[in-house]
């Protein structure tokens, strides 16, 4: 075992639920519960099958007994960390659960850390570092797409990938360095020839894999979604008509969203992160100067804008001024209360609106909101009718990682393509092999892990 200590630490969120549970892990892990736990059978967990669930109570250096338990024993290496893991159900409130841990406490386990036993899971070798992210992602689950897609990440599917890649490439990279280390069996055509297509082959695919980052990165974290427009144009009533609910205050009073609203949209699985924007313009209020600061600030951030015009008022120097701001984004040009009757004309949108799609909305009609829906949809999936099931890259942490790679194999062939010798190709093949084994977690600085596994929350 690569641990000496053994860790605890209550797994179930902090409140009141019918059962709380503490998770106890580590070389020690049965002797310690043994010390404060009573079994109904009277036997000791030691001696007790392993992957049973016993009944009894927890009990103090006098003997009392603090809660009545069930206790599930896992003795290692089949359980989650690999370790011997005891799991205490106690009662689900603060006090027990903590009266509990305290106890285990004081006999030799120690609190453990965000996201120790997961860390233990990776260091141990039972999952790697996509399948941690992956368990990260189904906590953090924004939709069911988003569900699946971690869930999928977490059972190997890019882990398995990413294998096979670096399977590829080691096969090159043995035929060098054979030819390297004997080069009395060099054929007389040089080697390069034969693997100069398969390293283009693992390019293309690399790329498009890569391409799949955005799409696995917005269905994980949302779709950052930029709703503006100037004020009283209808972004807050487009908010709630969406959401179907009164999350943003809507008044005639121009300048009401004083802050920026955000909120979740699910559309057939994609979560859309909602931003309702003060609107861009010049103001002297200091309240609103904040909500225009950081309306400007998520329109940069956003993956997509929601440009709003009146369509009953038309086009004005404000809406103008607008639009030369999200200039550059991806646009989708929302004409709001149509049931008002449309002024927009063939040639406005010609002149203006020839960044994105035109869609005609009435919020107090709900006339127009499935087209815009489906277009905000179509943004994300592009034209393909499902994403489940595919193999996605789900951050940036492995996007870069990819994107090494694929430099460093398109330096393979640069080389190849200019005659360097073998022995210079080797580098940038290992290199990339490198890259790839980052996406998994093969060969990370602890720095990079202790970072990312403080990410989780207490007791995973
Ligand atoms: P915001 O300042 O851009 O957030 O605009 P609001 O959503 O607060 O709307 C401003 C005004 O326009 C309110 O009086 C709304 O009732 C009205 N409004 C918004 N959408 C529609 C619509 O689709 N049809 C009609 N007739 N009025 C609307």
């Amino acid at each position: 075992m690569l641990f000496q200590d053994t860790i605890a630490a209550i797994s179930t969120p902090i409140g009141v639920g019918g059962i709380g549970i503490i998770r106890v892990s580590g070389r020690d892990s049965v002797t310690i519960v043994d010390k404060v736990f009573r079994a109904a059978n009277k036997k000791l967990l030691i001696d007790t099958h392993t992957h049973t669930i016993n009944y009894g109570h927890i009990i103090n250096d006098n003997g009392e007994i603090l809660d009545e338990v069930l206790v599930m024993l896992m003795k290692g290496p089949r359980t989650f960390t690999r370790e011997d893991v005891v799991e205490i159900n106690c009662h689900g409130g603060p006090v027990p659960l903590n009266t509990v841990l305290m106890e285990l406490i004081k006999n030799g386990a120690r609190l453990a850390e965000n996201g120790e036993f997961t860390k233990r899971a990776f260091l141990n070798g039972r999952i790697d570092l996509a399948q941690v992210e992956a368990i990260m992602d189904i906590i953090e689950a924004k939709t069911e797409l988003s569900l699946s897609q971690a869930v999928g990440q977490l059972e190997g599917r890019l882990s398995k990938k990413i294998r096979e890649y670096q399977e590829r490439l080691i096969q090159v990279i043995a035929r060098i360095e054979v030819s390297i280390d004997y080069p009395e069996y060099d054929q007389d055509e040089p080697i390069t020839d034969d693997f100069e297509m398969e390293l283009r082959d693992l390019v293309q695919e690399f790329n498009e894999l890569l391409a799949t980052a955005d799409t696995g990165k917005m269905i994980r974290e949302g779709v950052k979604t930029a709703i503006v427009g100037r004020p009283n144009v209808g972004k807050s009533s487009l908010l709630n008509a969406l959401l179907e609910e009164n999350k943003a205050i809507v008044t005639d009073i121009p300048g009401t969203t004083r802050d920026i609203v955000e909120a979740y949209l699910n559309i057939d699985g994609i979560p859309f992160l909602l931003l309702d924007t003060a609107g861009i313009r010049e103001t002297e209020d200091v309240v609103e100067k904040i909500g225009v600061e950081k309306s400007k600030s998520s329109i940069e951030a956003a993956d997509i804008v929601l440009m709003l015009i009146d369509s009953h008022s038309g086009i004005t120097d404000k809406d103008i001024e607008i639009l030369e701001q999200v200039r550059g984004k991806k646009i989708i040009y929302v004409c709001t209360k149509n049931d008002l009757g449309n002024t927009i004309s063939r040639e406005i949108v010609e002149e203006y609106l020839r960044y994105g799609e035109v869609i005609n909305i009435s919020s107090k009609t709900q006339y127009g909101l499935v087209e815009l829906k489906n277009s905000m949809k179509q943004f994300v999936i592009k034209g393909s009718t499902s994403i489940n099931g595919e193999v996605t890259l789900s951050n940036n942490r492995q996007k870069e990682a990819l994107v090494k790679a694929i430099k460093s194999l398109n330096k393979v062939i640069e080389a190849i393509e200019i005659g360097l010798p073998e022995d210079c190709l080797a580098i940038d093949l290992h290199d990339a092999y490198g890259h790839l084994g980052m996406i998994i977690g093969e060969a990370l600085k602890d720095e990079i892990i202790n970072q990312l596994f403080s990410r989780f929350c207490l007791g995973k």
